[in-house]
């Protein structure tokens, strides 16, 4: 569904993402890991293409030249200059690392404001699973974004993403910060939305552990390059893996 071909990003002339070639196949749940600075947030940004509007943001004030090499293509169409918004018309949705809600709008808004490309019957149908999967949402309908929990804001993040109608989510480290009971509830939804929905997710974190359960397939990056890959299976056997990236 979507293939990355040796792509490379740079800020000024600093490599931020070092030929790296991955593919999220359809239906399935790829993930990303890597320590702080490899890259993870980076490669989200340059997938959904809000690099693209940072990109013009800086090159506008005069600032620091960002350049993107390589290809990205999702449903067989070469998406790599394509503007953020139309990828997201295509389906790619980016929940972004730190939630990033609006902190005065309450849940109920958030939410709409998440589906306000859907039409009324996307929304309302969108609205009602959204709910279904987290009923805390429903019974903080009113509440204001900056008033909820890490916890209750990364549902909220995640409910907001969905309302945009995902083909393919993806999910820069939803589990920053959360609890471990927060973390364990949203490892199991995750994989409840990509089996419910069949939403293909393309999820990152720092730490493999909680995550590689529900993976199809995974990608170790290390100063923007990908340094492994393989099965759940493969990365859980292997040895230099297991010591090195997955803390076990
Ligand atoms: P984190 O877990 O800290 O979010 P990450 O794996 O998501 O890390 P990125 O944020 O993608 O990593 O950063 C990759 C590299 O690019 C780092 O060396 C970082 O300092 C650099 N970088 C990221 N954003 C910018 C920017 N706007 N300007 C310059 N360098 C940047």
């Amino acid at each position: 569904m979507l293939e990355i071909k040796s792509l490379m990003v740079f800020y000024e002339n600093a490599i931020a993402i070092n030929n790296i070639s991955m593919t999220c196949r359809q239906g399935e749940i790829t993930g990303v890991f890597g320590a702080n600075s490899a890259g993870k947030s980076t490669l989200m940004r340059t997938i959904s293409g809000i690099i693209l509007d940072q990109k013009k943001k800086q090159e506008m004030k005069g600032g620091e030249r960002i350049t993107i090499l390589g290809s990205i293509t999702f449903e067989g169409i070469d998406i790599i200059q394509m503007k953020a918004s139309d990828r997201a018309k295509k389906g790619i949705i980016l929940c972004p690392e730190r939630r990033r809600i609006f902190a005065e709008s309450s849940v109920l808004e958030n939410l709409k404001i998440g589906g306000i490309l859907a039409t009324r019957s996307q929304a309302k149908k969108t609205l009602e699973y959204v709910f279904t999967i987290f009923p805390a949402l429903k019974d903080l309908k009113k509440r204001e974004g900056g008033f909820l929990s890490g916890g209750e804001q990364q549902m909220l993040a995640i409910g907001r993403a969905l309302m945009a109608q995902p083909k393919l989510l993806l999910l820069d480290e939803p589990l920053l910060g959360l609890s471990p009971l927060m973390e364990k509830m949203l490892v199991k939804t995750v994989r409840d939305i990509n089996r419910q929905t069949g939403i293909t997710i393309l999820i990152s974190e720092q730490y493999s552990r909680p995550i590689l359960p529900i993976v199809h397939y995974g990608y170790v990056l290390e100063n923007g390059g990908a340094v492994l890959e393989g099965t759940s299976k493969e990365l859980t056997d292997n040895p230099d893996v297991r010591s090195a990236y997955f803390g076990l």
